[in-house]
């Protein structure tokens, strides 16, 4: 008897040898229609592939990522093929399934490739799958295989790096490839492909190689949803930060100033300043004190932290000053800062935790190629805080965190997130700094902090920093794109480093143990992804322009102006639209610019003291009197969520 184990535990057992198609049949005939590809023991196949002794196996449909890559990988075969056949001396180098899609690292040899043969390209992909190719894996000699290729210096160097003995080749219909397996069962399945773009591309990412042309493409199983995904690229693309940046004026950058270096416009500058306001608030609530620290510090104090040895050669160089040897560095973190911080005086049990938070400016070199609108920069605010408290309290402090963390995502719009618990390598636990009991303590903390907030996690092992556990929380977008946001970190490297002590009730000397934590991540990656988000139409507590008041002529001016001074006073900020226009293209021009209110005036509200409100997708909400309008707006313009746990 063939024991097969499937992902949920449950056991099934075979007379003899089996593949995963028989096994999906053994389930179901739906099961066993839409199982394109299969994990056995770890390692994808295809559903054809014969198990013959006892196995793990993970069925893969569509909706499966590992699926998907099978689907996309096998497309790249196609995508390889269609090449092949219009330039018969292209070279081809690699192509991998990606996040969405897949791509083909290919030597034109001085033919570019350009759009508009991208539709040739689609047409031969559907034609040649139509053909319903199986995909054969056979096994090669490694002489065989480089005398296979001995015009292709590429997949040369690729073979010469693999053990005789594990080199596969692959073939559909006319086709073959050099390729370790994972195929969907017959290129029939592949309905619909658009070739995306073609980009240059060093072959092994090393710019002293051959520049290759990288041709992106992506297919799926329905035309339908081929339509919807090149609809949310576009979307995608209306949402991009750095144009909607742009026509907001929320931030630009400067070639003099330095690339990678932004600079916040006002209406940025605002909008920055209300979310550190929110967040220091709830910070507050949650007993932080705040600490402010300088933008560059002693070499020294990198040294002892471990950044210089780790990072110091790729980031920026140490400033000099006219005293010979002296040095300093710009800050890349502020957690070295902090220690000395805690240091500066001293503690006894009594008094932790500490929680000092600041929004503390760091800096760090990253290559002028990865550099990316305010997502990749190389200078930004890190609305940070380092928690310092005794091994008990770890429990207490993480579940505030999250707290913290949920009051966040919850009051932007943030609804759909898991949670990645990094726990040690459980066999390889002599890499991690800190005892076995404290690294028990701070993991069992998470896990249960986690649990006790209802959150929805994925554990993965041997992904903890040396120094720690953490916890980061992944994001969805409107769009349903992936990103990181917060994260929580546990540190026992830095007390130790930084000789950090606190008083115990035994009256010795204990080491306390360090949180680091930032819910936005930084200032600046996180409005990037807010600005996608929201595509602009900020929530009106955070809107950096909530009001306009439109005078319906210059005669009351000067009461729009006595108006919008009052609101100011109250944190309301606007603008007057006093331009010569009619009043009803300027509430036409007001919501296309997004404006939540719209506040008219004329000589009714003048000698009434009142304006005449009109909120946008609502319409008309009557005349009020300055100070009504005042309340009812403190009423809308707030986080509609609650921070749970509050001390
Ligand atoms: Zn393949
Ligand atoms: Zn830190």
């Amino acid at each position: 008897m063939l024991k097969i184990t499937l992902p949920d535990g449950s056991i099934r057992e075979y007379e003899g040898a089996v593949t995963p198609l028989q096994v999906a049949q053994s389930i179901s005939d739906g099961l066993a229609r839409n199982t394109i590809s299969a994990i056995v023991n770890g390692k994808q196949t295809e559903v054809e592939t014969t198990i013959t002794e006892d196995s793990t196996v993970q069925l893969l449909t569509w909706n499966d990522d590992m699926g998907k890559k099978a689907f996309w990988h096998s497309s790249a075969h196609l995508l390889a093929q269609a090449i092949m056949e219009f330039y018969p001396n292209a070279k081809l180098t690699i192509g991998p399934a990606i996040a969405n899609g897949f791509y083909y690292d290919v030597d034109f040899g001085g033919e570019p490739l350009s759009e508009k043969d991208f539709e040739k390209l689609e047409k031969k992909i559907l034609e040649n799958a139509k053909k319903n190719s199986t995909f054969n894996l056979r096994e090669v000699s490694k002489a065989e295989a480089l005398k296979e290729y001995a015009d292709n210096p590429f997949k040369t160097e690729l073979i010469e790096n693999l053990p005789d003995g594990e080199i596969t080749f692959v073939t559909h219909d006319n086709f073959t490839d050099l390729c370790r397996g994972g195929h969907i069962p017959s290129t029939g399945i592949v309905k619909a492909v658009k070739i995306l773009n073609a980009a240059g591309a060093y072959w092994r990412g090393d710019e002293k190689n051959p520049q290759l042309t990288r041709v992106y493409g992506i297919s799926f199983p329905k035309q339908k949803e081929l339509a919807e995904y090149l609809e949310k690229l576009e979307e995608a693309k209306r949402r991009d930060h750095r144009k909607l940046g742009k026509e907001l004026g929320i931030f630009a950058f400067s070639e003099k100033v330095g690339a990678g270096l932004p600079l916040w416009l006002p209406k940025g500058a605002a909008l920055r300043k209300k979310l550190e306001n929110f967040l220091s608030e709830a910070q507050k609530k949650q007993g932080y004190e705040f600490v402010i620290s300088p933008h560059i510090g002693a070499k020294e104090l990198y040294v002892t932290s471990g950044h210089w040895d780790k990072y110091g050669a790729d980031s920026f160089q140490p400033i000099k000053t006219p005293n010979e040897g002296e040095e300093f560095l710009l800050k890349p973190m502020n957690c070295p800062h902090h220690c000395e911080i805690y240091k500066a005086q001293q503690w006894s049990y009594k008094d932790l935790p500490k929680r000092y938070a600041e929004f503390g400016t760091v800096y760090r070199y990253e290559q002028s190629g990865e550099l990316h609108g305010l997502t990749r920069v190389r200078g930004f605010t890190q609305d940070d805080a380092h928690l310092f408290c005794t091994p008990d309290q770890l429990l207490q402090e993480f579940e505030k965190v999250i707290d913290l963390v949920l009051y966040v995502f919850g009051s932007l719009g943030f609804a759909d997130f898991t949670a990645q618990i990094s726990l040690r390598d459980p066999d390889n636990r002599e890499k991690y700094i800190g005892s076995d009991e404290n690294w028990e303590k701070a993991e069992n903390a998470i896990v249960t902090a986690a649990k006790a907030k209802g959150l929805k996690t994925v554990t993965e092992y041997g992904e903890a920093a040396f120094y720690g556990p953490k916890l980061d929380f992944m994001v969805k977008d409107a769009l349903g794109r992936s990103w990181q946001l917060g994260t929580i970190q546990v540190d026992y490297n830095l007390p130790e480093r930084f000789d950090l002590w606190y008083n115990g009730n035994d009256n010795e000397k204990h080491r306390p143990v360090m949180i680091h934590r930032a819910p936005f991540g930084s200032m600046e990656r996180f409005i990037a992804i807010l600005i996608e988000n929201t595509a602009g139409d900020f929530p009106l507590w955070l809107s950096p322009e909530q009001f306009t008041i439109l005078p319906i002529s210059e005669k009351y001016a000067d009461y729009a102006k006595k108006v919008s001074q009052l609101l100011e006073n109250h944190d309301i900020c606007g603008l007057i639209d006093d331009r010569n226009e009619k009043t009803g293209k300027k509430i036409r021009d007001a919501e296309l610019k997004k404006l939540p209110f719209m506040l008219i005036v004329g000589e009714n509200e003048e000698s009434n003291g009142t304006i005449s409100v009109r909120r946008r997708g609502e319409g008309d909400l009557g005349e009020m009197s300055v100070d009504a309008f005042i309340t009812y707006f403190k009423q809308q313009a707030k986080p509609d969520f609650e921070l749970g746990g509050n001390q």
